[in-house]
């Protein structure tokens, strides 16, 4: 089920306009920007991501928390030189994320290794030193790390799946006895065990993320409650872990929904903390959250040129010259992402019509109205892309994968070059 967007906001929603009325993100005109750099485009507006980044760190540090960036939800080289000059610290969950994120000098002491299907090769990069800190996410993973040691070391934390649902899609829920992320608590006690007779693994710190797109605050302090309860257990078992991480899932509201009060939540867990650390007799513990999407999202905005409209019977297609191939998100959990005409043009008179993607399946995007003269060659955006967007892209129909351009401040630049026909078939033999 694809959503309907409001259609009034097809011009409004925030957006600046040149005087012919053509949309401007951070101060380049979309037109001037698809002639540039062809369509579709991610433009990720740098002056945007400059404001959320100063959000989370004032919000977080008036609680003490350290953040890390999930770099899942967007990373290219050139973000993860922009990330290495914040104080944030990034979670990569392959060797393509670390390797990336080595290319853009992001220092190596400030990453986390995710993920719950590690490789021998990740395990690897782990024990070498290629990351600051290895988040084990099952005992499988741990007994072969613990095997594979030879010397190297790595600072341990444990992800636990301490199985709080939050209310948010399936597809993106990643705690409760539904899906596959973390330890159970049996699997926790035997993972202390193994801590306990390997050197050079020492357990650094507690882990649990539960989802992602959460509005209330009320999971995620549930959450920090929870966690902490495992970093007790550790503590009983005679460990000294230093770090709990709550993981993120910050919302990001598109119509209506209210945004997460990030400090107030942030001072709200380090309360909670800090009580339940006192009772514990401990002193008070590191805390980091690992926004993706709350960072990045807002930034993203995609360009593109509508390609062909029609009509059957009522409904009226209008065919834009990407999709699911660039953007799945509507079509894997019906993601909403609120378009707007980027052409310069008369909103009204406008009618029903659905925005569909180029590909080989009924990749609809989004329902809305459009203006009713709207034709081939003119501009249409998806605004909120830029998590999980990008970094979802396929050559599905093989494709080029999109060209990612910064801008900001009236100036925009290359990021990702657009995949050349070259680029598809390189690796064929
Ligand atoms: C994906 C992920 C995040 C980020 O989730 P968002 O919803 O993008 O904030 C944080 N931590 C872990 C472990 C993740 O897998």
């Amino acid at each position: 089920m694809i959503e309907t967007a409001d259609w009034k906001n097809l011009t409004a929603y925030g957006q600046r306009r040149d005087v012919d009325g053509t949309l401007v993100i951070g101060g380049t005109r979309a037109d001037e920007l698809a002639r540039r750099y062809g369509t579709p485009l991610l433009v990720v507006d740098r002056d945007v991501l400059d404001e959320t980044v100063h959000l989370f760190t004032n919000a977080a540090q008036a609680a003490r928390i350290e953040v890390a960036y999930a770099g899942k939800a967007l990373l290219f080289t050139d973000l993860a030189r922009y990330f290495a000059r914040t104080t944030f610290a990034l979670d990569v969950c392959s060797l393509g994320e670390l390797h990336t994120a080595e290319r853009g000098s992001f220092p190596a002491d400030r990453m986390h290794l995710h993920g719950c299907g590690k490789t021998d090769e990740e395990l690897e990069a782990a024990l070498a030193g290629r990351v600051g800190v290895i988040i084990v996410d099952n005992l499988f993973e741990l007994e072969r790390l613990a095997s594979m040691r030879r010397g190297g070391t790595c600072k341990v934390v444990l992800r636990v799946n301490v199985g709080i649902e939050a209310h948010t899609h399936d597809y993106v829920r990643t705690a409760g006895e539904n899906t596959k992320f973390g330890l159970s608590e049996a699997d926790f006690a035997q993972a202390l065990a193994l801590l306990r007779r390997t050197e050079g693994l020492p357990l650094f710190g507690i882990h649990s993320h539960i989802g992602s797109q959460i509005f209330e605050a009320a999971p995620l302090l549930e959450n920090v409650d929870a966690t902490i309860g495992y970093v007790a257990r550790a503590v009983r078992a005679g460990f000294a872990p230093q770090l709990a991480i709550f993981g993120g899932g910050f919302g990001v509201a598109e119509r209506g929904a209210e945004d997460l009060d990030l400090r107030a939540l942030f001072l709200e867990m380090r309360r909670r903390a800090d009580a339940a650390t006192r009772e514990l007799g401990i002193g008070p513990l590191r805390l980091g959250v690992e926004p993706g999407r709350a960072m990045i999202a807002r930034a993203g905005t995609s360009l593109y040129r509508v390609v062909a409209t029609k009509h059957f019977g009522a409904r009226r297609f209008v065919v834009i010259d990407g999709g699911l191939a660039d953007n799945p998100r509507p079509a894997l959990y019906g993601a909403f992402h609120q378009p707007v005409v980027a052409s310069s043009k008369a909103v009204e008179p406008a009618t029903q019509a659905t925005i569909c993607g180029r590909s080989c399946e009924n990749d609809e995007m989004v329902e809305t109205h459009l203006p009713r003269d709207l034709a081939c060659g003119d501009l249409l955006a998806l605004t909120t892309t830029g998590a999980y967007t990008f970094s979802m892209a396929s050559n599905y129909n093989r494709f080029a994968r999109p060209a990612v351009v910064w801008v900001g401040g009236g100036s925009h630049s290359l990021a990702v070059a657009r995949e050349t026909l070259d680029d598809i078939t390189r690796r064929d033999s």
